[in-house]
């Protein structure tokens, strides 16, 4: 699969796609651009995306536990007693509530696909046990890999028979549907190109850039497994922007968010 060309060949198996807001961050600015706004304080968005196409209905990512904002003892311990704000879950940002508006459950959902295990991207994966769920496989070791350390919460991901489906490097899960290696950010971390039926391209790069400043000024996400690749995903995906004439759909950016067609509406 040449770089950029993944899906492009043979039409889009992909019919629309819907963006989903499910939930806020509150987060030193530091998290996303390294070194970068130490005392500035931002309320960043957590999206997932659902997919309709010909072979059913595709998440990619499923969000953050409303437990950690809601539930008094997942808040101390998990994030005030670590010194991290709580997330902001409010009912219209849970991910059921959303399906709803669109005609879809869970149990609809034949397909999960993770951009990586941080825990504003794979909420309750138990919900999706009947699921495929794809990731990269490097991203699959290091979480299961003992002490993944900061922002790995097993609870999220650790659900006993879930069926993964792990991949090595760039994949096309259907045709319009391409799945690209932007490693860096984490050890197996994966963004998404996406072909509509209008032939409009869509990038998204979930955190191998949280906010639009990451790609234009190449400025590196604040927690980097590796750093020269982390710069090397930024550039990829900014290249493959210019290539495709492509909408980058930024996942926690609060600016670019309120500009987005939020589900029920679409991208088609
Ligand atoms: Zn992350």
């Amino acid at each position: 699969m040449g770089e950029g060309k993944a899906g492009r060949s043979g039409g889009t198996a992909v019919r629309r796609l819907h963006v989903l807001l499910c939930g806020y961050e509150i987060l030193p600015k530091t998290v996303s651009t390294r070194d970068r706004g130490g005392r500035f304080i931002l309320a960043e968005p957590v999206c997932a995306y659902l997919l309709d196409t010909d072979r059913g209905w595709v998440l990619l990512d499923t969000g953050v536990d409303p437990g950690y904002s809601n539930d008094p003892l997942l808040r101390e311990t998990l994030f005030l007693a670590n010194g991290w704000s709580p997330p902001v879950v409010r009912p219209a940002h849970l991910l059921e509530a959303q399906l709803e508006t669109i005609g879809v459950t869970c149990t609809d959902i034949g397909h999960v696909i993770l951009s990586h295990l941080h825990y504003d991207h794979c909420a309750g994966l138990a919900r999706f046990a009947h699921a495929r769920i794809s990731i990269q496989r490097s991203e699959y070791a290091w979480g299961f890999g003992g002490a993944p350390g900061a922002g790995y919460l097993l609870r999220d991901y650790g659900a006993p028979r879930l069926d993964w489906d792990l991949h090595d490097g760039d994949w096309e899960a259907m045709p319009g549907l391409a799945l690209l290696d932007t490693r860096g950010h984490t050890a197996g971390h994966q963004s998404a190109m996406i072909d509509l039926p209008s032939g409009k391209a869509i990038l998204l790069p979930f955190d191998a850039g949280d906010l639009a400043e990451n790609f234009e000024t190449e400025v590196l996400p604040g927690e980097c497994h590796d750093e020269a690749a982390a710069l090397a995903a930024i550039r990829r995906l900014n290249a493959l922007r210019t290539e495709h004439d492509a909408e980058m759909l930024l996942f926690h950016d609060p600016v670019a968010i309120q500009a987005m067609r939020l589900a029920p509406d679409c991208y088609d």
